[in-house]
């Protein structure tokens, strides 16, 4: 993977989600090349071979949050802050320092167990949380969608870990893939170690964008018997999958008092 510097540009982003101002990606680009990432396809470099980094994110970033008052700042909206190189470059790490020492905290959404190397960062935080993502069941279905992630059990142990240190924890279930994704089975595994849990069904906004190229030639070579169907629930939101899906949920979250965010 070739990580290179990026031009000088803003870290600092306003953020359309509730409850946050701001957000920070402190990378451009991702390496976890997630075959459905929305964000493929405005990608500027190919994420399987480069990725950017900022000259000297602690510095600037420095400057751009002198300006607003301390505050929790969302991270991973963009890309992961915990792809495998965070391990070397520790841009992440730098990062939550620095929100540390001007009293700021973050709301981290990663798909990787790196995050545990900073628990004692988060710790100190005043209000900080950390989601992970999921959305298969079984290693062979992950790795025919995710390039360079870790499996679904290791982000578990990590909410584990993270929620007995005291920090507030969530998961996504995103995207949520018809006929693939058994979404009972994840908020099982997941609910015992997450104070809220999102679920969120693949959303295809472009038929030529790179996302879709990629996720058909899957379909197509690996779930042949089921294609049909699953393109058509895809792009039907009134699809009978999505229907039963919402009731199933919803029954479950009223008889099991659950947390869900149910967003199909
Ligand atoms: S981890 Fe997130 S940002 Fe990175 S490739 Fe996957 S979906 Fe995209």
């Amino acid at each position: 993977m070739k990580v290179s510097i990026c031009t000088n540009r803003k870290i600092l982003l306003e953020c359309t989600l509730k409850n946050f101002d701001y957000q920070v990606d402190t990378y451009i680009g991702c390496e976890h090349y997630c075959y459905y990432c929305y964000a493929l396809a405005q990608a500027e470099t190919d994420w399987s071979k480069e990725i950017h980094i900022y000259k000297n994110i602690v510095n600037q970033l420095d400057k751009e949050i002198n300006k607003i008052t301390p505050q929790t700042i969302y991270m991973g909206y963009y890309t992961d802050p915990y792809q495998p190189c965070e391990a070397e470059y520790k841009q992440t790490q730098k990062v939550l320092k620095l929100f540390l020492e001007k009293g700021f905290s973050a709301s981290i959404l990663t798909k990787s167990d790196l995050v545990l190397r900073d628990i004692d960062i988060l710790k100190k935080m005043n209000s900080t949380a950390v989601s992970v993502s999921v959305a298969f069941n079984d290693n062979l279905t992950r790795q025919l969608f995710e390039r360079n992630t870790i499996d679904t059990e290791k982000r578990i142990k990590a909410l584990k870990q993270l929620k007995e240190a005291g920090i507030k924890t969530g998961a996504l279930v995103c995207p949520v893939i018809p006929y693939i994704t058994d979404v009972v089975q994840l908020i099982n595994m997941l609910e015992p170690y997450t104070d809220i849990i999102w679920i969120y069904g693949l959303g295809i906004k472009d038929r030529l964008g790179q996302n879709w190229l990629n996720i058909q030639k899957i379909l197509n070579t690996q779930f042949s018997d089921l294609v049909k169907q699953i393109k058509s629930a895809i792009f039907s939101k009134e699809h009978v999958y999505w229907k039963q899906l919402r009731e199933n949920l919803l029954e479950l979250k009223s008889d099991r008092k659950l947390n869900l965010n149910i967003h199909l």
